[in-house]
């Protein structure tokens, strides 16, 4: 493989809804809860209007509650992008920006209900500039590339996992009951019923 070293090119392309030319591909920004809890938290210092939804969540039939794994923040209606981003400096939370902020362009991708894996996201510039060149990279090759984002991505896959482990062992002692079928209309109507709560490594 020719030699790359991952360079942002600051586009800021990966802060925005997209400009959808393939719609395979939906752009969501994922949240852990507590990640979520200080952007908002930031944001209401700034009075800056910062709105998150639901992203990874598993209905607990046992406690009739949705557990949330992970929020994404809603896109800003009038410029379709994150609220935290400014057009002349970028991303005005780099130091506390989440982890899914940190990696990109990797990101984790859903193999099963429970799994996910490292993966380079096609619609970061960079990655779509050298796609040829990306789209079999191994994960020692991407470790390679993006250097320092690897490591983010690796946190990011550790904490998802740890959090996939947490809701098989509350499983285990018979604490939640997680639906592996569900029809739509239930998942629906669960939604709309049932209350929330945050999943958190703690
Ligand atoms: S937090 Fe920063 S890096 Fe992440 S989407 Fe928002 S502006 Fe972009
Ligand atoms: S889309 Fe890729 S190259 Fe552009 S700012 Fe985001 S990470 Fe950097």
């Amino acid at each position: 493989m020719t030699k790359l070293n991952y360079a942002c090119l600051k586009c800021g392309k990966c802060c925005f809804k997209l400009n959808l030319s393939n719609a395979d591909y939906i752009k969501r920004i994922p949240l852990y809860p507590e990640e979520a809890n200080l952007l908002i938290e930031i944001a209401k210092k700034r009075g800056i209007t910062f709105k998150v939804i639901e992203d990874l969540i598993f209905p607990d039939i046992l406690n009739k509650k949705i557990l949330i794994v992970t929020y994404k923040i809603l896109f800003d209606k009038n410029t379709n992008g994150c609220p935290f981003y400014d057009n002349n400096h970028g991303c005005t939370v780099h130091d506390t920006k989440p982890l899914a902020c940190k990696a990109y362009p990797l990101a984790l991708k859903q193999v099963d209900a429970f799994n996910f894996q490292i993966s380079i996201d096609p619609l970061c510039y960079y990655v779509n500039n050298h796609y040829d060149l990306l789209k079999n990279a191994s994960f020692s090759t991407m470790k390679e590339i993006f250097k320092n984002e690897y490591p983010n991505a690796q946190n990011h896959l550790i904490k998802n996992k740890n959090l996939m482990l947490k809701i098989k062992q509350l499983e285990f002692k018979n604490k939640i009951k997680i639906t592996r079928q569900i029809s739509l209309e239930d998942f629906n109507k669960y939604l709309k019923e049932w209350e929330r709560e945050e999943l958190t490594t703690k």
